[in-house]
């Protein structure tokens, strides 16, 4: 068997013209989404990846402001700079890139953002909120990664999803909005003894780890759903995901590709977060 890819790059294309038009509907209301992103320090992947965040805003009908500042900013000016956007109704969701430099906690950090604009769904209210099943705005990446699932038409009621991976941004929130759709949920991490073991029962499995090789063809049941979240870089330095794409596409029934894959839907995900939170504030 090989598997049918799930492709991030089409998928998102299509979600992202729904945001195009969500958007022009708003401005014809006087209300054009804004999103800030601010990027401390010159972490040159960082850099990378608030430019394309704010590419895809310019793209689609959103505002965007990228703040850029000194790795010595102090942790007190930067979380004003987040009290002054909260206060600014042109801005509807404020993203502050992580890592932030070693002198600034995260956690302030993201607890300084107002809920209504957390549009990366990192704070604890958010997380709350996606515990206790009420709305809110969900991490974008493992949200992206729930579209991808969806895209196949599977229902995933009755199967079992393993998620690889227990962070706080994807692997966590993964496994309940899994739990929401009705799976049943299996939570690995680099505690848990023979990893293929859990994974070869799945109907889904969700790799999160950031290591590649990390699932194989003999670890994949026939015909399951492969996302894949990872972002190596291979021998070759090229990007690679944590799946060997080549040997489990031959066993699964859907497959993730990195790059073309998770990625573009976790960018895609944030424009969808940043235009909810613009129509809730209306
Ligand atoms: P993270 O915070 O480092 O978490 C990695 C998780 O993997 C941890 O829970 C860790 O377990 C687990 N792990 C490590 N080695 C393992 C092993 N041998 N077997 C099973 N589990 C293992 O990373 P993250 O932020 O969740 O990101 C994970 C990967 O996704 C990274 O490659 C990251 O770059 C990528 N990512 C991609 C996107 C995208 O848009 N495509 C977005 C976010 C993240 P412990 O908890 O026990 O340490």
């Amino acid at each position: 068997m090989t598997a049918q890819i799930i492709d991030g790059v089409a998928l998102s294309k299509h979600i992202r013209a729904e945001v195009g038009r969500r958007a022009a509907a708003l401005a014809a209301r006087g209300t054009t989404p804004g999103l800030a992103v601010i990027l401390v320090g010159d972490d040159p992947a960082s850099a990378v990846y608030v430019r394309n965040k704010v590419k895809a805003c310019q793209e689609h009908g959103l505002h965007s402001v990228l703040e850029k500042y000194d790795a010595t900013l102090p942790e007190a000016d930067l979380l004003a700079r987040i009290a002054a956007l909260n206060a600014d109704p042109a801005i509807h969701g404020i993203l502050v890139q992580m890592p932030v430099p070693r002198h600034v906690d995260p956690h302030k950090v993201i607890a300084a953002i107002a809920t209504s604009k957390d549009v990366d769904g990192f704070s604890v209210h958010s997380a709350g909120a996606l515990m206790t099943g009420l709305s809110g705005l969900r991490p974008a990446t493992p949200y992206g990664c729930m579209k991808m699932i969806e895209s196949t038409g599977i229902d995933l009621k009755g199967k079992h999803a393993v998620v690889i991976g227990r962070s706080n941004t994807v692997g966590k929130p993964m496994a309940l909005l899994l739990l929401q759709a009705n799976a049943t949920v299996t939570v690995c991490h680099s505690g848990t003894p023979d990893l293929g073991q859990f994974t070869r029962q799945a109907d889904v499995v969700v790799a999160a780890v950031g290591r590649r090789n990390t699932v194989t063809a003999g670890m994949v049941k026939p015909g399951a759903i492969v996302i894949d979240v990872g972002m190596n870089r291979n021998d070759e330095g090229k990007l690679c995901g944590d799946v060997d794409f080549a040997g489990v596409r031959e066993v699964a029934g859907w497959i993730t590709p990195v790059p073309g894959g998770v990625g573009p839907m976790t960018i895609t995900m944030l424009l969808v977060n940043t235009l909810q939170a613009a129509e809730a504030a209306l």
